[in-house]
């Protein structure tokens, strides 16, 4: 009896003790488990939390706030939320900073909670825009491997279009400026599988031309000579194929002594924005007699003589100095000159070898770009202007005046586009970005204007 009295809590203990610890067990993992199925979370949400192993973290206080985000959050949550919802709590801070800032640019709750899993380098560039994108795109494209820029490109587009950009995997940046222009998709996909990648680059920077897809079917069409093949075909009224086929061959660029210079005034118009620093002043386009520059400024003896315009001034002398740093003298010796001083010059040249000879190398009054304070005649250390191709420091002016704005003016075998014979000396302000292009795409001012303006 007693044996057996004793034996059955031995054996209900042997039975229960098994269970209660299962259910302790059970509770320990169930109980938390079971709140956080409470949570009004989406199905997917809820899958990346516990697999960031941060359930009891997610719920205690400092992280209301994320909650509220959360909570407003039906789609899946991407991965690095892992990350984000296991912030210490400076960084919390850092983030509530974030959503204050997005809050204030207008974004919703669920947007702000979206572009949080961007990194901060990224988040301050959504900040610092002037639109506010579609921050699903924008996350979206990011994590597909577009830059920030470009993600952001997307998102401030429709979502159909931007699909279409990535679908042809074309560069968004550069397609978005290209749309800007006026080209349409179907134009863009076509230049983008035609040109180089640089051609493409260039094509973002220059004005639309509607002609431009009929020219560039042409075999061997080059891009950078679009200027030329447009105004050889203009002049020779010939087929794109003869335009593209001749200039390729340099047949526009005729021998100096065979050319007519006096022909090239016709049809003149007056300059309208004369002290535009991109200004065309050629023998079609001039000055009035009475223009002079507004912002003149003396050139002291250390770098030249007379006047320059106030910034082409400053740019000259760092060049000088450039130069002189390594060994070179330059300096501007014929800058601005007056319409009246023209004249006298002009007609100077006319009295002594004709009009003809004269307009090789002499502008008419009004047509000469020295009026517009923006360009020098430069001599070197051998004082003569006329030898300055000789001269030491030619080489390193062709190579590094660009750096500094500045751009030969008429070069050596482009006589028939400028309508002037080749002169080494005479160098011109346009500004670093434009005397830069110049100098990558080997052009003289006149194709640059035709090619980003359409001059
Ligand atoms: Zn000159």
């Amino acid at each position: 009896m007693s044996s057996r009295k004793l034996k059955k809590p031995v054996k209900a203990v042997l039975i229960l003790f098994p269970v209660i610890l299962m259910i302790a067990i059970g509770a320990f993992f169930l109980i938390p488990e079971y709140q956080f199925q409470k949570l009004p979370y989406s199905d997917a949400s809820k899958q990346v939390i516990k697999e960031s192993e941060i359930i009891n973290e997610i719920s205690s206080k400092p992280y209301s706030l994320l909650l509220d985000c959360v909570m407003q959050e039906t789609e899946a949550l991407p991965d690095n939320w892992k990350l984000y919802l296991a912030y210490t709590d400076e960084l919390l801070e850092n983030t509530k900073t974030n959503i204050d800032a997005l809050n204030e640019k207008g974004y919703e709750q669920n947007a702000i909670f979206r572009l949080l899993s961007l990194n901060q380098e990224d988040i301050q560039y959504v900040l610092d825009q002037k639109l506010t994108g579609q921050p699903f795109l924008l996350v979206d494209a990011r994590n597909d491997g577009y830059s920030v820029e470009d993600s952001y490109c997307l998102s401030v587009m429709s979502r159909s279009q931007a699909n279409a950009i990535q679908d042809a995997r074309l560069p968004v940046t550069q397609t978005v400026a290209l749309m800007d222009h006026g080209y349409s998709l179907e134009e863009i996909k076509q230049y983008y599988n035609r040109f180089s990648e640089e051609e493409f680059l260039l094509l973002t920077q220059m004005k639309y031309f509607g002609d431009l897809q009929e020219a560039s079917k042409e075999e061997n069409f080059r891009l950078k000579y679009f200027a030329r093949y447009t105004w050889y075909k203009t002049n020779k009224n010939c087929t794109w194929k003869k335009a593209v086929a001749d200039v390729n061959d340099k047949k526009d660029l005729l021998d100096e002594n065979s050319i007519d210079y006096g022909a090239y005034y016709h049809d003149i118009q007056t300059i309208k924005d004369p002290e535009n620093y991109l200004v065309l002043v050629d023998k079609q386009h001039k000055f009035k007699s009475s223009f002079v520059p507004g912002d003149l400024t003396a050139v002291s003896s250390t770098y030249g003589r007379g006047y320059l315009r106030s910034e082409v001034y400053k740019q000259f002398k760092k060049l000088a100095k450039a130069a002189k740093a390594e060994g070179y003298s330059i300096r501007a010796m014929s800058n601005y000159r007056s319409y009246n001083e023209q004249s006298g010059l002009y007609n100077g040249y006319v009295n002594a070898n004709g009009q003809t000879s004269a307009d090789r190398y002499s502008a008419r009054p009004g047509h000469s770009e020295h009026q517009s304070g923006l360009c020098f005649d430069v001599t070197g250390g051998n004082g003569s202007m006329f030898n300055y191709h000789n001269d030491a420091s030619y080489k390193w002016m062709l190579a590094n005046c660009h750096k500094y704005g500045f751009i030969q003016r008429y070069r050596k075998g482009k006589a028939a586009l400028t309508g002037y014979e080749f002169e080494s000396w005479q160098f011109r302000y346009v500004g670093i970005g434009p005397a830069a292009t110049i100098y990558e795409q080997n052009w003289i001012l006149e194709e640059y204007l035709f090619m980003i303006y359409g001059v």
